[in-house]
Formats: structure tokens, sequence, C-alpha cells
């Protein structure tokens, strides 16, 4: 497990300084915890969101995709529990006056403890060699039994305090457990509050006869809402899902690790309705589904694993995340969930209309559940510029930042540069380049010896970089060269769109 502060630094400085990342505001020192996608990060936001969609929407007859307000009727977020239930415990620090999550705090108290575990196991797999047996040693040694007990003890604790929103429980376990702050050291601890992370404004001319109403927490709910609506104009049958990406805002206590946790993020969410009983089989399908998603992109099966939830929601039975190993560990990256019928039934009851689906095969009318799944764009960026970011050292004894970025994600895919500024060089490179931008993201560079042009397209991840020369001229041809290899290969020109496609084809 990767657990590199200095790593998260360098992919920040490096978004910053190659245009993938902006602090919002920053002439004004910044608003905490939201962020800005600078020319190459837009490009690369947009392509992830594209390979998703078409992942779900294109390859999927059976889903398609809507696009819903971010302002939605008050009492949506009434019946999907946000405004009863979806806060977060908070606590400061009365001498470091730093704010937290109750249960994050707990939880990471938990992870140290399991830290310890991982230590004993690894140091006992060193000593017995080939003849280890972790379960076996897990199950025997009593210093990882005293662990493992300390762990459930605390489970058995926390899990109830979350479910009944007991602050008081919040606040004798952090007690009881003497947990201090990890800025001052102290447990000097305010009592534990309840605090809900929707934002609000309020819609409406005049102060007396503004309503309050929420920035969407998830896009999710605009699909519930919207279900009957597409699946009546579609001509949906069961099963079927609904796909949709957008912005959704949430007032987090703790906002910190870069775009990971932000106040205004993007989601991507599919929820898809099946019959009631057949939930467990899309679970799986889904879950299956996604992971392979993530692989396709060329990233190392290692980097992501799934977690299953002990604790589930009270409306769902059965959720998954799938985590990826970020520079700060393993975190969650996107949630599977099986969430019943909870929603739809609450919005039949909050909204007195029948949501019902007429189930033709089954001559029966049914209130649909719903698997749904549900990514951070954010995240997704962050992990994938995380996988991506290397430094080399080269054989000729330079190094190089290179962004080994999926090329089906890469911002640019082709930069094209004349060899110099005469001759008649910039003339034929931009000709290429008027006939390869109808197909491909091209970028077009004549400033500085070609070296410093490679490394700077290393630096934002192009896939290939096409050198126009006075050979060119006699023969058309070009060199081309790929980012991670570095080789380069002569070509002809009409030969270069379709090896740039090639390179940009996703392999399962
Ligand atoms: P967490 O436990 O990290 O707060 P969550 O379980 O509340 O996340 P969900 O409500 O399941 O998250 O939201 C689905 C996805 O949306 C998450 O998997 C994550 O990728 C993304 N997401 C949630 N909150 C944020 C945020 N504040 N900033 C960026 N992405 C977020």
């Amino acid at each position: 497990m990767a657990n590199n502060e200095d790593l998260l630094k360098k992919i920040i400085a490096h978004a910053k300084e190659y245009g993938f990342v902006f602090q919002s505001s920053e002439i004004y020192d910044g608003l905490s915890a939201v962020y800005d996608y600078a020319q190459n990060g837009s490009e690369l936001k947009k392509n992830i969101r594209d390979y998703w969609w078409k992942a779900m929407v294109q390859m999927h007859e059976n889903i398609v995709g809507i696009d819903s307000s971010i302002f939605m009727h008050p009492t949506v977020w009434k019946a999907s529990g946000h405004v009863d239930a979806f806060n977060d415990p908070m606590i400061d620090n009365k001498d470091s006056k730093k704010r937290y999550r109750a249960d994050v705090l707990v939880e990471d108290h938990m992870a140290k403890i399991e830290a310890k575990i991982d230590k004993e196991v690894a140091k006992a797999a060193k000593r017995f060699g080939d003849a280890f047996n972790e379960e076996e040693f897990k199950s025997t040694n009593p210093r990882v039994l005293a662990n493992i007990e300390k762990i459930e003890g605390i489970k058995n604790r926390l899990y109830p305090a979350m479910e009944n929103n007991d602050m008081d429980a919040f606040k004798n376990l952090i007690e009881d457990l003497e947990i201090a702050c990890p800025m001052s050291g102290s447990k000097n601890w305010t009592e534990v509050r309840q605090f809900n992370l929707m934002f609000s404004t309020n819609m409406g001319a005049t102060a007396e006869g503004a309503t309050e109403i929420f920035l969407r927490p998830e896009t999710a709910q605009g699909i519930f809402v919207n279900y009957l609506n597409v699946q009546k104009t579609g001509r949906m049958k069961i099963p079927f899902g609904i796909a949709q990406t957008g912005k959704a805002f949430r007032n987090e206590i703790v906002a910190r690790q870069f775009i990971f946790r932000m106040r205004e993020f993007e989601q991507m969410e599919m929820q898809f309705f099946v019959r009631p009983g057949e939930e467990m089989k899309w679970y799986e399908y889904w879950k299956d589904q996604r992971m392979k998603w993530h692989t396709s992109l060329g990233i190392p099966a290692e980097k992501f694993r799934f977690h299953d939830h002990d604790k589930l929601a009270h409306y769902a039975n059965a959720a998954a995340d799938i985590e990826f190993d970020f520079p700060m560990g393993f975190k969650e990256l996107e949630g599977i969930h099986s969430r019943t019928d909870f929603d739809l039934s609450a919005h039949e009851k909050h909204s007195g209309k029948k949501l019902r689906y007429h189930d033709p095969e089954l001559n029966q009318s049914y209130v649909p559940y719903v698997v749904e799944t549900s990514i951070g764009l954010d995240r997704m960026f962050l992990a994938v510029m995380s996988n991506a970011y290397t430094e080399e050292e080269l054989e000729d004894g330079n190094s190089r930042v290179v962004m080994k970025l999926p090329p089906v994600l890469a911002p640019y895919k082709v930069a094209i540069f004349p060899l110099t500024k005469k001759d008649g060089l910039p003339d034929k490179a931009r000709e290429i380049m008027d006939n390869l931008k109808y197909d491909h993201m091209c970028f077009y560079e004549e400033k500085d010896a070609i070296g410093k042009r490679y490394r700077r397209h290393d630096a934002i991840g192009t896939p290939y970089c096409i050198t126009v020369d006075h050979q060119t001229l006699e023969d058309n041809t070009v060199t081309i060269r790929e980012r991670d290899s570095m080789k380069q290969e002569r070509i002809a020109i009409d030969k270069i769109s379709g090896v740039v496609s090639e390179g940009l084809k996703v392999r399962h």
C-alpha cells in the first residue's frame, strides 16, 4: 500500500504547472476544497467522462442517459432522507481548533491497530518463509488476536452510534479510546454535533416569498424522479438503466487531499432498475462490469480492490466500494449499491404519485428495485493522474517527468512539430495538422529545440509527437515518436491517423 504524501504533493504541483488543476479563485488565496480544471485538465476530465458514458450508454442497449437539474423540489430531499439523515458527526479539538469527523477519528484509530496486525503478519511471514500460513497465524498469535478483538469491540460501538445518530456514544468512544488530536496531541474535545452536508440557497425574488432549496448532494435523485418519464417515453423494459453525469455539492466537514474530497464535485451515476428478487444477480454483474471498466484502461489490477460494506445504510441490502491505491493509500473511488425500492417507494409516498412499472411478462405491477453504480469523476481524475505520474532517468543521463496516461484519455493525442521555423516546414506541418485535427486533438508547436518540445508533451501525456523535417518535403514522410518507449519511426503522412487511432484503442 502506498502512503506517499510526497507523491501527492508532486502531483498537485505538476497539475498546476502543466495546466491540469488550479485552485479556485487563486488570486484571492483560493476557496477551501474547490478547484478549477485548466486547459489540459478539462480535456482529461472530459475524456474520462466520455469513456464512462460510452461504456455505460453506448455499449448497453438498455441504458439511456439524462441531464437533470441541480435544483430540485425541496421535498425530493425530504423523501430521499437527506434533510433528516445526511449528517456527519463533527467534533472540535479545543486546543488546536481543528475540526474532525468523529467517525473518521475512530476509523483512523482502527486503521492504526490494523497496521499493527499487518506488521506482525509481515514479520512472521519473513521468519517462517514458505511454511507460513497466514490464516493459522492470525487465529493463534495472542498479540494479533488481542488486536482483532480490539477492532471488533470498537466496531460494536461505532456502528450502533452511526446507526442511531448517537452523539454521546461517539464522544464516549473517542474518550475511552483516548484518541488524541493528530495536530496538537491533545484530548481536549468538544461535544460531538450533527452537521448536515447539504448547501442551501433561496429561490424567489422576495425574502418572505423565497423558498429554501438545496444544491443536490448527489445526481441520483434526478434519475429517480424521472424514472417513469424515461421508462414510458423510451419504452424501456426492465431491466434497464438511466445514466447521468453532473455536479454535486457537499459541505464536507474536513475537506483535504486535493480533489479527493471537494465541496463541489462531479459524479457519474447509473441507476439500474430490476425486478424485485433479481437485485443480487445484477449487483454482482455491475460489480464485475465496473471493475472491468477500470482495468480496461490499462491501470494495473492490483491498484484496485473491493471493499464490501459490513455496515449497510438502512436502504441497502448489499454495498461495496471499489477502492483505489491513491498516494494516501487505498480509498473509495466508486460505490456499487443495491438500494432495494427505498428511493422510489419514498418518492411515491411523498409525491402521492404511483411510480410502478407494469411488467408485461409477469403481468404484474411493482416498484422496481435499484442497483446503482456511483463514481466520482474528480476521484477518477486523481486516480488516473497518480497512476500516470512517472519520473524517469534516461540512458543519456537526463531525466524526465512523463504522464503515462491511458492514450484514450490524454488531453492531446498528437503534437506536431516542424523541425525548424524556416524552409516551408511550418506550412507543411500546419497542412498535416489541418487534416489530422478532424480526427484527433492536435497541438502545434514550433518553439524551442525538439527535445524540449518532447519533454513538454511527456509532461502532459501526449502519446504521439510528429516531427516534420526536410525529408518530409521530398517524400511525404514524418517521424512519429511514441511517448512511453520514446521509439521513433518514419512513416508516410497518410498513415499518421491510422497509427494514432490504433494506439488509442482500448484493450480488454
Ligand atoms: P466518502 O465516504 O468518501 O465521503 P461517500 O460514500 O459519501 O464518500 P457516495 O455518496 O457513495 O460517497 O458518492 C459516490 C461517489 O462520489 C464516491 O465514491 C466518490 O467517488 C464521489 N464523492 C463523494 N463525495 C465526494 C467529495 N466530497 N469530493 C469528491 N468526490 C466525492
